[in-house]
Parts: structure tokens; sequence; C-alpha cells
């Protein structure tokens, strides 16, 4: 066979296309040091935070991506009596091929820190939202998408969603051109191989698209954890995405149910479900994909 016939066939293999969209080694290797002991926790303003940051950005410029902020870089201050400055979202641009529409992708890079001598590495929450978050920056940089794309890493979330708030309120476009949030937050393990999408309940429109886009995918997309008194928590308000909601812009937040290692120093790396995570990140730009080319122009 011609060295050209084997590269073309290569290049049509379902293993070529599965690299092209996502590279694994590279997210789990972002996933496993965003979440080592070395960034300890990635508590706001930490050396660890710094770490992070740092990190992301360098990704976010290797990959060419522009932005709004200067070194991609959002400062912020939260907190009355307390009051706590420069704490950082790292945020990247896409602009769209065909609208100024925009899809906010979102995922809170900080964690709980170290408490009495522990560290809580927060790999399922959130290192693995982070990790996704560059992979989908990557993916779309190589593919660019129709409406402009919004990549923010967020911070102290665990703060009380000060990270997204500080977004929202000081957002570099006119908000009314945002026409949707897609947040991550724990999508890296669970025991019955499946991932929600909650806020189709009160954005019922985004649902189809969404059943569309998992079909024939490894991991299992269920619907649901986003009305009140249903017997299941309720996520609405439970992570970044809420800021979003307040002001009225439809989102879809991937999470998985939580586990015995929530917010506990085990969680840890050795606890993630690789083949999981992949997969699951793998859908989650299938829908990120499938909502771009669906949304309005
Ligand atoms: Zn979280």
């Amino acid at each position: 066979m011609s060295k050209i016939l084997i590269l073309l066939l290569f290049i049509l293999s379902p293993a070529f296309l599965e690299a092209q969209q996502l590279d694994r080694k590279q997210l789990i290797a972002d996933l496993k040091y965003l979440s080592s002991d070395e960034l300890a926790g990635r508590a706001p303003l930490s050396p660890g935070s710094k770490k992070a940051q740092s990190y992301i950005t360098e990704r976010f410029s290797s990959l060419e991506l522009s932005s709004q902020f200067s070194d991609y870089t959002q400062y912020f201050s939260f907190g009355e009596e307390e009051k706590v400055e420069n704490a950082a979202n790292i945020v990247a641009f896409i602009p769209g091929e065909e609208s100024e529409k925009i899809i906010v992708i979102t995922a809170h890079y900080d964690h709980l820190g170290v408490k009495e001598g522990k560290i809580y590495n927060g790999t399922d929450d959130n290192a693995s939202g982070t990790a996704a978050l560059l992979a989908l920056a990557t993916y779309f940089s190589h593919k660019a998408p129709k409406h402009s794309m919004v990549f923010a890493a967020l911070d102290a979330e665990e703060r009380g969603l000060q990270g997204a708030k500080a977004l929202v309120k000081d957002f570099p476009f006119s908000l009314d051109q945002v026409l949707l949030n897609i947040n991550m937050d724990m999508i890296s393990r669970n025991d019955h191989n499946e991932i929600y999408a909650a806020g189709t309940r009160h954005y019922p429109e985004l649902k189809v698209v969404l059943e569309n886009a998992s079909e024939g995918e490894r991991v299992s997309l269920k619907f649901g954890h986003d009305l009140p008194n249903t017997g299941h928590d309720d996520w609405t308000n439970a992570s970044d995405h809420a800021a979003f909601h307040a002001k009225g812009i439809p989102f879809v937040y991937f999470g998985v149910e939580d586990h015995a290692d929530y917010h506990k120093d085990t969680d840890t790396f050795e606890k993630v479900n690789q083949d999981f995570y992949f997969n699951t990140v793998k859908l989650i730009i299938r829908c990120a994909e499938e909502l771009d080319a669906n949304l309005p122009l």
C-alpha cells in the first residue's frame, strides 16, 4: 500500500477522528496537575491558586486565543466584612464565524485549599470541569464555532459563586448577547455511568438538542435536578450557572450526583474513573457543538 493511501486510511479511521476531538492524554494530565498536592486545593489567592491561573493562562495563550482582559485575567473582590481582593477569573474568547451572540462556557478552578493540615485536592470538584474547559477551548480553537464563545475558568465558587457573579456583573460584552451558559462542575466519576444536564426544566427548548447530541454516546445523559420538591436535590442554584440564571440567561449545568468524597480531602485523582471522565468530556463537546449549531444566530 502506498504511504499516501495508508495516511488517508488513518485520517478516515475512528481512532484519528476521536484523537482530533479530544486528546485523552492531555485531558488526564491536566486533571492530574490541577488537582495535585502542588496546587494545595487552589483556595482563592493562595500560591496554589496562582499556579492554576498560570497553567490555564499558558494554555489559552498556546492556543492563541484572544481575551477582553489583559493576560486573560479578570480581577475582582468580594466579601463585606472580610474583603477579599484580587481573586481572579481566567477568561478567553473565540469569535463566532456567523454570529456575535455568545455561548459562555464556565468551570470553577478553585476549591477548599488546606484545612487542619489536610489538602482538599478537589479533583472531581472541580479540577475535572477545569480540565474539560481546556479541552473545549482546544476543540473550538481548531473548529471555529458559529457563535462567539467565552471560556471562563472561575475563581471563588466555593465562597458563594463569587467568580461567576463578578463575570456576569462586569461582563466584557452586553449581556443581551449571551444566549447560553454551559457550566461544568464535578464530571469525572459516577458509579452508574450517568451525567446530568440540569436546566432544561427552566429552558425546555434545550432538551431536544441535548438528546440528539447524546445519542450513541457511551455515557448516559440524564435530565433533572432542576426543580424543587421532586425528591431529588434542586441544583438550579448549586453552582456558577446560577449567576447567569439570575439574569434570565439559559443554562445547562453538567454534573454528577454527589458521591462519598464530596467536599472531603478524599476527593483525589485516584478516585477518578478515567474512562467515564473521557467519555463524559466527549459527550459535553458533542452537546456544545450541537447547541452551537442549533441556537439562533
Ligand atoms: Zn464545585
